[in-house]
């Protein structure tokens, strides 16, 4: 059932109806220019808020601020014990206003509101918790010198300095957390330039931050777009580093853009198009729970979506069937409606993209198998839709959709080695996960596979200790666990004379 007017709440509804600015230096300010971003429900296509769109004067403020926090004051000195417990209650803050938030996530987002609080939302606290207690943990190492008798040096491991963090759209309070919890445990102060139509829980963590004592500047948010705003801070000369989460084509001029200004260090967590490996032997009902979440879970607007599914024959048409039927049961409609499990896409531009790869494939000769979606609204709903008989050399296959799509590919039970060639034959390298029963085939194709997550007999779970990140042009470097805290942070050696 769609809700056609939902009932936000009336805290939602004060927060929709302030004048929101920017937040920079520890004060609320209106940005240099007067352009406003309306804030559009997804599920209702209605505008229900409006931010500012900063410009590059707002970066180059937010950036000074940052600078000097990083410099001097309250956060620059303060010990690495009091910085951990700091972020430990920072943490609790925003636990304690996990609700609020995921409501928020729901109606600025188009999520499911029980995802967007038990999956969002608890993930995010969990990074902020795991990250918090780094903070004292910031070792250099002894060095035995290799070319002296008895000669000894050490390394110390410094914050990188003040951190542009970079977000899009799909999980914004999730891809912030990999960025910011990190960030602050190494004591870098940042600039958050939050993706322009998922502005608004940015915002509210601000407030958050401020009222768990967080020191002023050393959180700043410019709300903008991404060539003006973004550029703005990609180019900036007095930004240490660039932690970026969005597409292999923004990565890529991120790269060029930090290497023509200062050099600066950037980690680039690009697109993907995991393959879901299903073996002969793979438990039929485990696995299509898997493919289910795997693919469908935020409408497949995920990073590592399982959208290559490539099944052996014996089980093919068992699971497609499944998968069928399962895609019945799915519930769309407002994420406010807590029996929802599947919302819409985060705009009509996505919505249109993602319905002319499914008419591509249906051109080239695939089978198209579809559930259901809210009719008599102006939602940016698309169906959650089964490609079967996709075939390597459809766009289906090859590009990232970003949509509750599913490529379905068929082989031949005994051919293992071109089934590994096949999934590996991608420009990305983000995700993939094995299905078996048999785990010494899982871990030696766990092996072979070319990406920076492997599951098995599971997909899209995460978890704050896990170094989480792409290969080939999925990017650079990771988030998550301690490779986050080794992106915020320089070593120096420290060697006397022997
Ligand atoms: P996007 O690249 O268009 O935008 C991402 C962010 O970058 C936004 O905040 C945007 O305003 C900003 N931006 C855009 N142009 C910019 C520029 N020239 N300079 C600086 N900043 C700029 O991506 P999107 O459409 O918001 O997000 C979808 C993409 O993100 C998908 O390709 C998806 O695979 C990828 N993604 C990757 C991961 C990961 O961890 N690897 C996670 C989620 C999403």
């Amino acid at each position: 059932e769609y809700v056609s007017s939902p009932q936000y709440s009336d805290s939602l509804k004060a927060f929709l109806q302030r004048r929101h600015g920017l937040y920079i230096g520890g004060q609320w300010c209106e940005a240099e220019g007067t352009e406003r971003i309306a804030v559009i429900d997804p599920a209702t296509g209605k505008a229900i808020s409006s931010i500012a769109a900063g410009n590059g004067q707002d970066i180059d403020r937010a950036v000074n601020a940052a600078r000097s926090a990083f410099k001097q004051g309250a956060w620059a000195d303060m010990t690495p014990l009091e910085r951990s417990k700091l972020l430990f209650r920072f943490a609790a803050v925003l636990e304690d206003n996990a609700d609020e938030l995921a409501e928020m996530e729901a109606v600025d987002a188009g999520k499911p509101v029980v995802y967007a609080r038990h999956a969002d939302m608890a993930l995010s606290c969990n990074i902020y918790h795991y990250m918090a207690g780094w903070a004292t943990k910031l070792n250099g190492e002894a060095i035995k010198l290799a070319g002296s008798a008895g000669g000894h040096a050490y390394s110390l491991r410094e914050p990188v300095g003040v951190a542009g963090l970079i977000v899009p759209w799909n999980f914004p309070m999730v891809l912030l957390a990999y960025k910011l919890a990190p960030a602050l445990a190494a004591g870098c102060t940042v600039v958050i330039k939050p993706a322009e139509n998922t502005s608004l829980t940015t915002l509210r963590l601000a407030e958050l931050a401020e009222l768990a004592g967080i020191p002023a500047g050393v959180i700043n948010v410019v709300t903008g777009f991404g060539a003006e705003a973004g550029g703005a801070l990609v180019r900036h000369p007095d930004v240490d580093k660039v932690a970026f989460t969005g597409s292999t084509d923004v990565g890529r001029q991120i790269a060029i853009m930090a290497a023509q200004s200062n050099l600066k260090r950037v980690t680039l967590e690009l697109g993907g198009k995991s393959p879901v490996l299903v073996m002969p032997d793979a438990d039929v009902e485990k696995t299509v729970a898997g493919v289910m979440r795997g693919i469908f879970f935020n409408q497949g607007q995920v990073c590592t979506a399982g959208s290559r599914l490539y099944l052996p024959r014996s089980l093919h048409d068992t699971v497609v069937a499944e998968l069928s039927a399962a895609i019945d049961n799915l519930v769309c409609g407002h994420g406010l409606d807590t029996a929802v499990t599947m919302g819409p896409l985060i705009s009509q531009v996505q919505k249109e993209r993602v319905l002319g790869y499914i008419s591509a494939a249906e051109s080239a000769g695939a089978t198209i198998i579809q559930g259901k979606v809210p009719s008599g609204t102006d939602g940016f709903f698309v169906p959650a839709t089964l490609i079967v008989n996709a075939t390597s050399s459809m766009s289906c296959v090859t590009e990232e959709i970003f949509g509750p799509v599913l490529s379905i590919i068929l082989y031949e039970d005994e051919e293992i080695e071109k089934l590994v060639s096949d999934a590996n034959d991608t420009v990305f390298g983000l995700a993939a996960s094995i299905w078996t029963q048999n785990f010494e085939r899982a871990h030696k194709l766990a092996a072979r596979v070319e990406a920076g997550t492997v599951w098995i007999n599971t997909h899209n779970y995460f978890d704050p200790t896990l170094p989480f990140g792409g290969m080939k042009q999925s990017g650079w470097g990771r988030e998550g666990g301690f490779e986050a805290i080794r992106m915020f942070t320089e070593i120096k050696a420290v060697c006397s004379g022997y």
